[in-house]
């Protein structure tokens, strides 16, 4: 088991996905379920579906490795129904396997909030507030299984996987150097086809606008371009006292961001047309629906599909998150007794309707996938990829590092990843968050 945490520590491994948690801490707690998160929920995205279907060893045996590390007696691993070339690749590995099985999920969003997942899977609630090793659950995106897998044969970790899609002219699935200008990604696909864009790094929900010339990091796992006057780009370029201003004039309090939020629906005490009410008053009143905000998963479908006034108490409540944590209050919602059916099965949103309502269906396509090794002109390392403190750098300006070496280390002691370099090159630019390579020769 050690041997298993020191080979996916010193590869530099993180949650493909996500917040970037890194995968050593996950494989150092016990479990009695491990679940490979295969779903891929966001609309568009297709990279973990091609590991799935391209790499089916390496994912079985990350989930084995996962099953080892943290005692799990039961492997599952979980993806939809209608990802057929993966069911058919995984399938003769996993019937070879008595502990592990696949669990096929409909086409539904958020399928892949690990609350959502581990409910689905297990039958398990994670209490609000909480995580699912509280269940005994220990989830891992497949990418992140892939790259345990890769990491205890000695690779470490200097490539990404992800989707390239939207106006350019090639989109695809697509394996890049970590730390690559999205910008070079994009020209890797054709370039734009249009004149006025913006990127989207990750899905369509729960993306962010990016710069062009920002990095790929360990957890990008999309970069969706869009016309600059797309629904999804102006929704996130709306100002926050803007939107505040929305909420204020335009909440109904038809109270359908609730009725279809999974939190709320997984029995949590998240009511975020109650937070819309509220935030009238400010963050220093109602405190107890206020500081329900910290329940707020921000998968975005009280914004994309249920608010019929075209608000957004994702936004509002990342905001209120943001203030409260400033003030040094944290969630003191933490009930175990509350988690009671809401209609879950009944309330989950079609994956195609809430496709049509993002306004993203011409982007819709099988995508070609193209894992040649790319070669940027340079890349540009942020040491601050995961969740935890940033890590330390090992090089200063003007070494010279090969594709592989460490060059960023974990403080002693701390929560944190290590860093490699993903190009052989010469370093340019050393920072306390990033190092800059560029490829020599
Ligand atoms: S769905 Fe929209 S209008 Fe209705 S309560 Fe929620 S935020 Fe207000
Ligand atoms: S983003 Fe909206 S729908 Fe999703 S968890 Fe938060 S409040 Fe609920």
């Amino acid at each position: 088991m050690e041997d298993i945490v020191k080979a996916v520590t010193d590869a530099g491994v993180i949650g493909a996905g996500g917040g970037g948690f890194p995968a050593h801490i996950k494989l150092s707690a016990r479990a009695e379920y491990a679940i490979a998160n295969g779903s891929e929920c966001e609309p568009l995205l297709q990279s973990d579906q091609m590991l799935m279907s391209q790499y089916p060893e390496e994912v079985v045996e990350g989930l084995k490795l996962l099953q080892k590390a943290t005692g799990a007696s039961q492997g599952i691993l979980a993806l939809k129904e209608k990802y057929q070339p993966a069911i058919e690749a995984l399938s003769p590995l996993v019937e070879k396997e008595k502990d592990i099985k696949l669990h096929l999920l409909g086409d539904y969003y958020p399928a892949g909030d690990e609350v959502v997942l581990v409910y689905e899977t297990t039958g398990r609630r994670v209490p609000e507030g909480g995580i699912p090793p509280q269940v005994g659950a220990m989830v891992n995106n497949v990418e992140t299984l892939f790259n345990i897998a890769r990491a205890v044969k000695g690779e470490v970790l200097t490539d990404k996987f992800l989707t390239i899609a939207g106006e350019v002219h090639q989109p695809k699935v697509i394996k890049v150097p970590i730390g690559t200008r999205a910008e070079q990604v994009i020209e890797w696909a054709g370039g734009v086809k249009i004149e006025a864009w913006a990127v989207l790094c990750g899905g369509p929900n729960m993306g962010e606008l990016i710069s062009p010339s920002a990095p790929v990091t360990k957890t990008t796992n999309a970069l969706l371009v869009l016309p600059a006057d797309h629904l999804l780009v102006s929704r996130r370029q709306t100002e926050l006292a803007i939107s505040l201003k929305r909420a204020k004039a335009a909440c109904c309090y038809c109270s359908y961001c609730s009725e279809l939020c999974p939190r709320y629906l997984m029995g949590h005490s998240l009511f975020p047309h109650k937070i819309m009410r509220s935030i009238n008053l400010g963050i220093d009143e109602h405190l107890e629906v206020i500081t329900s905000a910290f329940l707020c998963s921000e998968c975005g479908l009280c914004e994309s599909y249920a608010c019929p006034m075209e608000l957004s108490p994702r936004i509002i409540a990342r905001e209120i998150k943001s203030l409260l944590s400033a003030k040094g209050i944290t969630n003191p919602h933490l009930r175990n007794s509350f988690l009671r059916e809401r209609g879950w099965e009944e309330r989950r949103v079609p994956l195609e309707r809430l496709t049509a309502r993002l306004g993203i269906r011409d982007y819709e396509e099988k995508l070609p996938v193209d894992l040649k090794s790319y070669s940027p002109a340079e890349v540009m390392v942020s040491l601050d990829q995961h969740t935890g403190v940033p890590s330390v750098p090992l090089v200063k300006k003007e070494d010279r590092v090969k594709r592989g070496e460490l060059i960023a280390d974990i403080p002693q002691g701390r929560l944190g990843a290590k860093y490699h370099a993903p190009i052989a090159g010469k370093v340019k630019e050393v920072t306390s968050t990033s190092i800059l390579i560029k490829a020599e020769g």
